[in-house]
């Protein structure tokens, strides 16, 4: 059986390495008898996952001492409303608004309590990065919300962008967590649903700084307390346990590629050669996205003859290339490179691409 290239932006493509150890590993895990799926989350062999998952999560990412690890569900749309339960704590928090997933997450905290639109670029068509001049702080703001990686708009922040504003700084990575290093001390919260770049749907991520725990008011459900997570070690209840075994392997996965600055250096390349071919290709494929922000992770372009996207969709398909469709809000087409997205397989991409406007063009 052969496998596609897969360039889905979620649930998406994970290393065909991980896939064939977890299902050597299916029926009988490491002689317990039964698969991760069929044992007690607080047995012994669990809570070695769980532990193993963290250390090589912090390992990665070099998490420092005072943060906490959540190993959560309901996806980072449960976090849009999570966060204000948390944080807000009967003050305001500033939110800059740099595509889809941030304007929602805008939107959802304003069910919660009191928040501002500290920017937005909306009326750009969310091709841009606000400037500075355009970002009006409250310098009082309970917490600055980002999105680092828009996976629909294909709009990333550069790390070295993000600057200390004296307010903590909450951001949803979940497209592009563990692209490459990042200092996890600039952040107050990170957080990732895992279907992304990390593994499964099922899992969202939360990496908090600990002095921001312990601000909910009590009339929030107790699952959604972050202090009472972490009390419980990400097990109030029961915690979402294959996805964290999977994603526990694609960690040791990241290990073995030689860390965050390997597969940072190999990230570039493949966003290097498909935007190349994007800007190369005479206007017959066109990516909007202003150059100083491009995603890495998330490669939308658009056609300038749309008549051609069925055409190019049914071609693509027919050649292994699959989930190239774009988002409905933005049309066209658009490539998730994730870590798992080999560069061999953006290269078969370019490819195809180049020869598709060579016949059509
Ligand atoms: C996919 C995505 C979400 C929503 O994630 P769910 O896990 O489906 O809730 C939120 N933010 C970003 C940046 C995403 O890419």
């Amino acid at each position: 059986m052969s496998r596609i290239w897969n360039f889905s932006a979620g649930p998406a493509a994970l290393p065909e390495e991980v896939l064939r150890q977890a299902q050597e590993e299916m029926l009988n895990w490491h002689g317990a008898g039964c698969s991760v799926m069929e044992m007690s989350h607080r047995g012994k062999e669990f809570m070695s996952i769980l532990a193993q998952a963290e250390a090589d999560l912090r390992e990665l990412l070099g998490i420092p001492a005072g943060y906490t690890v959540l190993f959560l569900q309901g996806g980072a749309t449960q976090q849009f409303a999570q966060i204000p339960m948390n944080l807000l704590a009967g003050r305001s928090a500033d939110y800059i608004v740099t595509g889809s997933w941030s304007k929602k997450a805008f939107k959802e905290a304003q069910r919660i309590g009191n928040v501002r639109c500290a920017a937005t670029t909306e009326g750009s068509g969310f091709t841009r990065l606000p400037t500075p001049a355009e970002i009006k702080l409250d310098p009082f703001a309970a917490y600055l919300h980002l999105c680092t990686n828009e996976t629909i708009h294909g709009v990333e922040i550069p790390a070295k962008q993000i600057a200390d504003t004296g307010v903590p700084l909450v951001v949803d990575m979940s497209s592009h967590i563990l692209s490459g290093p990042i200092n996890v001390e600039k952040f107050g919260l990170i957080y990732a649903g895992a279907q992304k770049n990390i593994g499964p749907s099922g899992l969202t991520l939360v990496i908090v700084r600990n002095e921001l725990l312990g601000m909910a008011p009590l009339n929030i459900p107790t699952v959604m307390d972050y202090a009472v997570m972490a009390e419980n070690g990400s097990m109030l209840n029961t915690p979402p346990t294959y996805a964290i075994y999977i994603a526990g392997l694609v960690f040791q996965w990241l290990k073995r590629q030689g860390g965050l600055l390997a597969i940072d250096a190999v990230n570039a390349e493949k966003a290097r050669i498909l935007y190349e071919c994007i800007d190369g290709s005479a206007g017959f494929y066109h990516n909007p996205v202003d150059p100083d922000c491009r995603s890495r992770m998330n490669v939308p372009f658009t056609l300038a003859r749309p008549e051609l996207d069925a055409t190019f969709l049914a071609e693509s398909k027919a050649a292994g290339l699959m989930s190239l469709k774009g988002h409905k809000s933005v049309g066209g087409m658009r490539a998730s490179i994730y870590n798992a997205v080999s560069l061999e397989g953006v290269q078969v991409l370019v490819d195809f691409m180049n020869d598709f406007a060579k016949r059509n063009g």
